[in-house]
C-alpha cells in the first residue's frame, strides 16, 4: 500500500452506530418522522424483530460496487460462497463497464476459498497466494481484497497482511473490510468501499497530464478547468443513461463532470482531488466519503436532493448553480427543460392519472420517486425503506402535501411483511428493486423496477422514460394476474390476517 496514505480508521463503523440508523418500523410517515433521532422507548435504532425472514449482507453490495472498477481484480477473502454476487451480477457489470470503455474486461474476481481447516489455522497463507496469483496472472492496476465474515471471526488482519505484501506485487493493494455480520444495514457497504478507497487510493495527486507545468497560459487553463469541474458520486445507483443526462445538464451550465467511483480506474481517484466541488446524488451513499475528502483535502461538497423527478432535479441543479454563482443560468435551463418535459408527458397522463403505487427501496430514492409519480398523477399508497436515519427526515416533511398519514414500513428485505402490506393496500403497481418483488408478483400486482442500470431515471429524460415504461407495465398486467390465479401464495392465510407489525419489537420490548 502507499506510504503516502491518509490517516483513517481501519474499517468504517456500522451505520447503526455512526448514524443511529434503524431497520424496523411500521406506521405512518408522520409517526416515523416524530421518532427520528429520539431516544428511549420510541428509539428506532434499538427496534428489532422477533422473527426475521432475511436481510441484506453488506458484503454483497460491496462486491456489486467493487466489480465495476476498471483494470482491477477483486479478491474475495472468505469461503467461496460469499462471492455469489460476483457470479449473479457479472453480466450487468460487464455491460455497464463496456458502455464507458468498449475495451473493458469483464469483472475479474478470485477467492481465497477459506474452509474449516483455515478457520483453525488462519487465512493468511491462502490470502497471500490469492493476491500473488491475481497480480501475476492479470497484471491489474489494483487488487482489492474484500473481507467477509470468516477472516474477521478468526482474526485475520487483512490490512497488515496487504501492507507486508505490497513490496512483492506491482498492483496497488486495497483492503475493504465489509464483513456481513457486522451490520444489519446493507448501506454500510458504501462506507466500507469508500473507506478502502480513502485508505489506499485517494491520497496522491496525479501529475496533471494535459498541460505543461510552468507555462502561464497553460497554468490559467488548468486553473479554469479545475474551478469548473464537478465530481458526481455514482456508487452503482446510476446507469450510463443517467450519467449522460446529468452530464448534459451540467455541461449546459458550462461545467465539466467526472463520475466516480463506479466504472473508474483506480488511478482516477487521485485526479478526483482536482475539482472544485463534490456532489452526491443520494445522502445514503456518500456522506462518509465526502466528509473525509473535505476534512483532509478541503474540497467542498453538496449532499441534498436526488435528481429523480423534475422537482428534485431542479433542486439538485440549483444547489450546484448556487455554489458557482450561476443561478440565473440554471433557472433558464430548468424552465426550458420543464416545458419540453410537459409536452413529452402529455400522451401518457391519461393512462397514469389516479393509479396507486407502493414504492420500496432506499430512504432517499423512494421519496424522490414518489414525487415523480405524483407529478405523473399517481397516488402513493405507501413506502417501504431499507432503513431510516437522519437523512430521511426532510424528505418526509415535504412528501406530497406535507407529512401525513402515508403508510411506511422500514425493513431490509423481510418479504413476508411486504406480502401482507400489498395484500391490504392493493396498489396498481409495485415499484421496487429487481429481485425483491418476485414474491409480491404472485399477488397479481405488476412490478416496475425502481432502478435498472440499463434504463434512465434521472433528470428530465429520466422522468419521461419512467412515464413511458410505467404506462407499458400497468397496461400489461396479465402475466401477474395469471400468476396470482395459478400459483399458490407463499404464506399461510393466518399471516395475512395478522397485523403487519406483529413481529416488530419496539425499543424496550
Ligand atoms: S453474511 Fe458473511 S458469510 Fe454470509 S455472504 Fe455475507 S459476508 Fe459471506
Amino acid at each position: 500500500m502507499s506510504s503516502n496514505t491518509l490517516k483513517i480508521e481501519r474499517a468504517a463503523p456500522p451505520r447503526e452506530n455512526r448514524l443511529e440508523a434503524g431497520t424496523a418500523f411500521c406506521g405512518t410517515c408522520e409517526e416515523l418522522r416524530s421518532r427520528i433521532g429520539v431516544k428511549g422507548k420510541a428509539c428506532l435504532n434499538q427496534a428489532g424483530r422477533s422473527f426475521s425472514q432475511s436481510f441484506g449482507c453488506q458484503f454483497t453490495l460491496s462486491l456489486a460496487i467493487l466489480n465495476t472498477l476498471q483494470n482491477t481484480v477483486v479478491v474475495v477473502h472468505g469461503p467461496v460462497g460469499c462471492g455469489f454476487w460476483s457470479v449473479g451480477g457479472l453480466g450487468a457489470s460487464r455491460g455497464q463497464k463496456r458502455l464507458r470503455d468498449p475495451a473493458a474486461l469483464s469483472p475479474i474476481w478470485v477467492s481465497s476459498n477459506l474452509d474449516e481447516h483455515d478457520v483453525i489455522n488462519g487465512g493468511e497463507k491462502k490470502l497471500r497466494e490469492a493476491v500473488i496469483y491475481a497480480d501475476r496472472e492479470f497484471h491489474p492496476e489494483a487488487i482489492v481484497v474484500a473481507s467477509s465474515c470468516v477472516p474477521a471471526l478468526i482474526g485475520d488482519d487483512t490490512d497488515a497482511i496487504l501492507e507486508s505484501l505490497q513490496q512483492d506485487v506491482s498492483a496497488e493493494l486495497v483492503s475493504v473490510n465489509c464483513e456481513g455480520f457486522k451490520t444489519r444495514l446493507m448501506a454500510t457497504a458504501y462506507d466500507a468501499v469508500y473507506n478502502g478507497i480513502l485508505k489506499n487510493l485517494s491520497s496522491r495527486r496525479i501529475e496533471r497530464e494535459s498541460y505543461a507545468a510552468g507555462d502561464k497560459l497553460d497554468d490559467l487553463l488548468w486553473d479554469y478547468k479545475k474551478t469548473h469541474t464537478v465530481n458526481v458520486c455514482n456508487v452503482g445507483s446510476m446507469g450510463r443513461a443517467d450519467e449522460l443526462e446529468l452530464q448534459r445538464l451540467l455541461n449546459a451550465l458550462e461545467l465539466n463532470v467526472n463520475f466516480l467511483p463506479c466504472y473508474t480506474r483506480p488511478r482516477d481517484f487521485r485526479r478526483v482531488l482536482d475539482a472544485a466541488l463534490n456532489v452526491s446524488i443520494c445522502a445514503t451513499h456518500d456522506d462518509y466519503y465526502l466528509r473525509h475528502v473535505k476534512e483532509h483535502f478541503g474540497i467542498p461538497y453538496i449532499i441534498g436532493a436526488m435528481p429523480v423527478g423534475r422537482k428534485y432535479t431542479a433542486r439538485w441543479l440549483m444547489d450546484i448553480a448556487r455554489f458557482f454563482n450561476i443561478e440565473d443560468k440554471a433557472a433558464a435551463l430548468i424552465e426550458k427543460e420543464d416545458a419540453a418535459l410537459n409536452e413529452a408527458l402529455e400522451p401518457y397522463r391519461a393512462a397514469l392519472n389516479g393509479k396507486r403505487a407502493y414504492i420500496s427501496g432506499g430512504e432517499i430514492r423512494i421519496f424522490a420517486t414518489g414525487e415523480l409519480l405524483r407529478d405523473l398523477g399517481f397516488e402513493i399508497s405507501g413506502y417501504k425503506a431499507h432503513h431510516v436515519d437522519e437523512f430521511m427526515k426532510p424528505f418526509i416533511e415535504e412528501d406530497g402535501e406535507g407529512p401525513g398519514n402515508t403508510f411506511i414500513n422500514v425493513a431490509s428485505q423481510q418479504p413476508f411483511e411486504q406480502a401482507n402490506i400489498v395484500r391490504r393496500l392493493k396498489p396498481d403497481v409495485l415499484v421496487i428493486h429487481t429481485g425483491s418483488g418476485n414474491i409480491t408478483a404472485k399477488h397479481g400486482i405488476p412490478v416496475f423496477p425502481l432502478f435498472l442500470p440499463a434504463n434512465n431515471y434521472m433528470g428530465y429524460s429520466g422522468a419521461f422514460e419512467v412515464a413511458y415504461r410505467l404506462k407499458r407495465v400497468i397496461s400489461n398486467a396479465q402475466f401477474n394476474r395469471n400468476m396470482s390465479r395459478y400459483r399458490p401464495l407463499p404464506y399461510r392465510a393466518e399471516w395475512y390476517g395478522k397485523d403487519v407489525w406483529s413481529y416488530i419489537k419496539p425499543s424496550g420490548g
